[in-house]
C-alpha cells in the first residue's frame, strides 16, 4: 500500500446528511431485491441491505468532504518553483448518475503553482472527493480542474480524465474497451499551446 491509499483508506465514514433514516434506506434496498425477483429474506440476503449500506457510505463518502478541507494546507517555501507539477495515473472508481453503474478509470493532474503548492495526496483526495459522488465524467474532469485553480489560485490547470463506462460496456450497446476521454484546462495551460503540450507530454 503507498502512502496516497493509506491516506485514504483512512478516511473516516460519516453518515450522510439526510433525513432518510437507515431503516428506510434498507427497506429500499429490501424492494429492489424483490423486484428484480429475489427473496430477500432468504439466508444470503438477509444482510445484504446492512451490508450495501456500509459500502454506499464508503463509494459515496465524497458527499461529505469538501474542497476547502482538502486544500486548506498549502506549502510556500518552494524556493519560487514555478514549473509544471503533474501526477498520473491517478485510479478511481465512480458511478454514473444516468445508470448507477461504475466508472473506472484513471486522471491525470498537473498545475503550474503562482507560490504555493500543495502535498501530493491532497490531489489524490480531491480525484476521491469527486469520484465518490454520482458523476458524469465531464462534469469530474472540470469540477477537479476549477476546484484546483481555484483554492490553488495557480497559473493553470490540466485535467485528463480515461475511463471505462460499464452502462456502456455491460448493457445497452454492450461495447467492451471502448475509453473515454475528456480533458480540462485553465489559465495559461488553456492558452499557451507549449503548455498545453508540455502537460500533454509529461501524462502521456
Ligand atoms: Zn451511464
Amino acid at each position: 500500500m503507498n502512502i496516497v491509499e493509506k491516506n485514504l483508506s483512512e478516511a473516516p465514514e460519516k453518515e450522510f446528511r439526510n433525513d432518510v433514516s437507515n431503516d428506510d434506506a434498507k427497506q429500499a434496498l429490501r424492494l429492489l431485491l424483490k423486484w428484480i425477483g429475489e427473496n430477500p429474506e432468504r439466508e444470503g440476503l438477509k444482510e445484504t441491505p446492512k451490508r450495501v449500506l456500509k459500502a454506499y457510505r464508503e463509494w459515496f463518502a465524497g458527499y461529505n468532504q469538501n474542497p476547502g478541507d482538502i486544500l486548506s494546507k498549502t506549502f510556500e517555501e518552494v524556493e519560487g518553483y514555478r514549473e509544471m507539477i503533474t501526477l498520473k495515473d491517478v485510479t478511481f472508481q465512480s458511478f454514473c448518475e444516468h445508470h448507477f453503474a461504475p466508472i473506472i478509470g484513471k486522471v491525470h493532474i498537473g498545475y503550474i503553482p503562482n507560490n504555493k503548492v500543495v502535498g501530493l495526496s491532497k490531489l489524490a483526495r480531491l480525484i476521491e472527493m469527486f469520484a465518490r459522488r454520482l458523476q458524469v465524467q465531464e462534469k469530474m474532469t472540470a469540477e477537479i480542474g476549477n476546484t484546483l485553480q481555484t483554492h490553488l489560485d495557480c497559473l493553470g490547470v490540466g485535467v485528463v480524465v480515461e475511463a471505462e463506462h460499464h452502462c456502456m460496456c455491460s448493457r445497452g450497446i454492450k461495447k467492451q474497451g471502448a475509453v473515454m476521454k475528456t480533458m480540462h484546462f485553465t489559465g495559461i495551460i488553456l492558452n499557451d499551446f507549449e503548455k498545453k503540450n508540455e502537460f500533454m507530454r509529461s501524462i502521456s
